[in-house]
């Protein structure tokens, strides 16, 4: 304990020191007054003493030198050199000269300060005074601390004695009231520091209504405005992810519908939807060759519509268009969804027919032809009627390309065309 009050490591402990300290100080100045006005007051009454002293000597020492009565006069200063208080006597004549001068202490170690009494001595004769010399009676400092050390004791005592009850009183009321508190506190500030617990508060048990009570309550706050900050960082970040996340999903969706367009802007035909040559012809490939692989048989139709050109001069190339795609939607009902159909030309369709034969092939030519020949386009108030040539054929199991297929059809489709229009060659 006294170590820590010497070299103080918290601020307690220095609040402690400066206060002791100063209490320590104020304490001797205190007991030093005491005991110089104890000395002075001492020492007063010492000379007082002396002076009655003298007063009652001074008859008989009158006496003595009127009468020349050594003896009597040698007795009386040893008389008086027995006296406690007494520590030099001095007689002189009435010239000033000294007649005795006796010490009770040794000339090697005099008294650290005297001070005395000084007294005339006179004989009365026939009512005149005269004068014989004088008497000075000596006492020292150290007859006053003899007499004063029974009081200093005393005082010092009281001193030390209200000094360690104080020091212990400190102690006890620092620790009490601000070190084991601080203590505490500095405790519970950790364990929040700690805690995964967001709620977590400190709370000092008996907490007095102080500036340590406010220091927990202002914490408090700080820790809640912490928590609230915290938690609307945390909202806004959800927020924001959200809001990306959202921006996200609907770029994405954006990218593949775009994505979706751009793959049906690169295989299909942008007029009439059906695919265009290019991926129709790299489609069809892969069906033949899994047909040739499976040992089944698939058939391809090549189609051309029949004096297109007349139709375009007569209704314009608008009217033109809508034929083809009129053409298109006519017989996509007319096929299976494992069919393909492709524009391969400016008029010209062909149709891939996996696992199907030639007759089922040269079936379904037959019924494009009826359905196409017998319905009729109306296109401002005027009906157009139009009619379709097609040249059907069947994969050979050494047929190795789509192409082979195609110009066979295509000679076919020249023989309908040689043979009238409007008909199907096989
Ligand atoms: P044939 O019966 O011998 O097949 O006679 P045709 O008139 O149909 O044949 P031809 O090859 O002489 O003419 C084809 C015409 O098709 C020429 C061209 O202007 C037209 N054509 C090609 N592509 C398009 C298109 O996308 N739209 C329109 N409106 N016409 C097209
Ligand atoms: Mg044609
Ligand atoms: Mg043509």
């Amino acid at each position: 304990m006294l170590a820590r009050f010497l070299r103080p490591q918290s601020l307690s402990q220095k609040m402690m020191r400066v206060i002791f300290s100063i209490y320590l100080g104020v304490t001797c100045l205190i007991t030093g007054t005491q005991f110089l006005t104890e000395y002075l007051k001492t020492q007063d009454s010492i000379l007082n003493e002396l002076e009655q002293l003298e007063e009652t000597v001074r008859g008989p020492l009158a006496t003595s030198l009127w009468q020349y009565n050594q003896n009597q006069l040698d007795a009386l200063i040893t008389g008086l050199l027995k006296m406690p208080i007494i520590v030099g006597v001095d007689v002189l004549d009435k010239h000033a000269k000294n007649m005795i001068s006796r010490r009770s202490y040794a000339s090697t170690s005099p008294p650290l300060s005297l001070f005395d009494t000084k007294t005339e001595l006179y004989w009365t004769l026939n009512d005149k005074r005269i004068f014989l010399g004088s008497l000075t009676l000596y006492s020292s400092s150290e007859v006053v601390l003899d007499r004063v050390l029974f009081g200093f004791s005393l005082i010092a005592i009281t001193a030390i004695i209200k000094l360690s009850i104080l020091f212990w009183l400190f102690i006890w009321a620092f620790d009490r009231y601000l070190a084991r508190p601080m203590k505490e506190l500095m405790r519970q500030v950790n364990e929040v520091q700690l805690s995964q617990d967001a709620n977590k508060r400190i709370n000092l048990s008996n907490a007095e209504n102080n500036e340590i009570s406010q220091l927990q309550e202002h914490m408090n706050n700080m820790l809640s405005a912490m928590q609230n900050d915290r938690e609307r960082l945390l909202e806004d970040e959800q927020a924001k992810r959200s809001w990306l996340e959202n921006a996200v999903e609907k770029r994405t969706e954006a990218l593949q519908t775009l994505n979706q367009q751009l793959k049906e802007l690169a295989t299909k035909d942008s007029l009439t939807g059906t695919l265009n040559r290019g991926s129709f012809f790299e489609m069809s490939q892969h069906l033949l060759l899994l047909s040739q692989r499976q040992k089944s048989s698939a058939s391809f139709i090549l189609m051309d519509l029949d004096h297109f050109k007349m139709i375009n001069d007569t209704h314009g190339h608008f009217a033109g268009d809508n034929v083809l795609i009129h053409f298109t939607e006519t017989i996509k009902d007319l096929l299976r969804k494992s069919d393909l159909i492709g524009r391969v030309g400016g008029e010209e369709f062909a149709i891939f027919l996996p696992d199907t034969e030639i007759d089922a092939a040269f079936q379904l030519a037959n019924k494009i032809r009826e359905v196409v020949d017998s319905t009729t386009l109306k296109i401002d108030d005027k009906e157009i009627s139009y009619t379709v040539s097609l040249g059907v054929e069947v994969s050979k199991p050494n047929d190795q390309s789509v192409t082979e297929l195609f110009k066979r059809a295509d000679l076919k489709l020249y023989g309908a065309k040689d043979k009238g229009r409007n008909r199907a060659e096989r």
